[in-house]
């Protein structure tokens, strides 16, 4: 925290939902929106509702949309001098409708919105200067030039005793083989401190589908922490030759969106001030099961007293 903001690059995005189960969009629907959105935005406004200091480089359009989000990351509390406000692109905005399995179908505008054109301007440089910690989130690298972006504010972090977490977000079929996405992959993983992925981007960023073998092989890369999450199924903390299980609380799923940007800002949070992995890891389990309990990518994000206060009631699992 002496070290300063946790800081991210990438998208700015309203989501409109469908209110119905179904597939696809193609019959008028009822749609609830708009909610902000895009994963490195919830991740910010969770640090700040954490009351960490922490702010996002990104670009939002001078319509509602952007002012929507702007609004809510300051009122929550995030450093929002690094937002470009474009008057020549619209906020970047994502349909979506959930499928009867818990699939989901979209309709995005990110390339061609406001946020597919972030810069490093000077409010944007402002801000990496006084960084102490980057998270780096994987959705954010559709955008053109972003990966140029965060190497240079995981340089200027590092340089001054900064930390970097990474969470993957990764689809296979993005780093199969040998391509620039797979390089950009290990090169992440080259300065990654803390390591937060879900699913099947373990084994994708190993390169070994055994779990215990991929965070071995990760962890002698130099990765000091692993932390993987589990969707309903909690969450586990890997050091070498340390392992942490904490199962998750027990919900009712509404909307998962932003369970693992809420869950990895409130790990982040935690570490960076200081608790012990296995109270990080609680109330990161807390954090991610509130969300998901809230209609809205980032209507679930919590304050320590809010999450104190759920794990309170829902039994301490830890
Ligand atoms: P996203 O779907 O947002 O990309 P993710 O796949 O990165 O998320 P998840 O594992 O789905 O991450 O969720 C992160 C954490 O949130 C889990 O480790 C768990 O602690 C909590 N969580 C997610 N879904 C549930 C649930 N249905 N019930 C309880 N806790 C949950
Ligand atoms: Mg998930």
């Amino acid at each position: 925290e002496a070290l300063g903001p946790t800081i991210t690059a990438g998208e700015i995005l309203v989501e409109i939902m469908s209110t119905s189960v179904g597939t696809g969009f193609l019959e008028p629907l009822t749609l609830l929106g708009p909610f902000p959105s895009g994963a490195p935005a919830i991740f910010i406004d969770q640090v700040a509702r954490l009351g960490s200091a922490a702010g996002i480089i990104s670009a939002v359009g001078s319509d509602d949309f952007g002012r929507l989000n702007i609004e809510r990351l300051k009122r929550d509390g995030a450093d929002v001098s690094a937002i470009e406000v474009l008057s020549d692109a619209p906020t970047g905005s994502a349909f979506v409708r959930y499928r009867p399995d818990g699939a989901r179908d979209f309709v995005f505008n990110i390339a061609r919105s406001a946020s597919g054109q972030i810069r490093m301007t000077g409010a944007a440089k402002a801000l990496v200067s006084r960084a102490g910690h980057v998270h780096v989130m994987g959705s954010a690298f559709a955008i053109p030039g972003i990966a140029e972006i965060l190497a240079e504010a995981v340089a200027s972090v590092r340089s001054r005793g900064g930390t970097v977490s990474f969470d993957p977000n990764i689809r296979k079929e993005l780093v199969a083989g040998q391509g620039e996405a797979r390089r950009r992959l290990e090169d992440i993983l080259s300065v990654t401190d803390l390591l937060l992925p879900s699913g099947e981007e373990l084994a994708i960023a190993a390169g070994l589908e055994d779990e215990e073998a991929a965070v071995h092989e990760l962890l002698s890369r130099g990765i000091s922490e692993i932390v993987l999450k589990r969707g309903a199924l909690g969450s586990s903390w890997y050091r070498p030759g340390e392992r942490i299980d904490c199962p998750a609380f027990v919900v009712d799923e509404l909307d998962p969106t932003g369970a693992g940007d809420c869950f990895g800002a409130t790990y982040v949070t935690c570490r960076r001030q200081g608790r012990s992995p296995a109270q990080s890891l609680r109330y990161a389990n807390a954090a991610g099961a509130r969300t998901v309990t809230k209609q809205g990518p980032m209507e679930g994000v919590s304050t320590f007293a809010e999450l104190d206060e759920f794990i309170e009631a829902n039994g301490s699992k830890a």
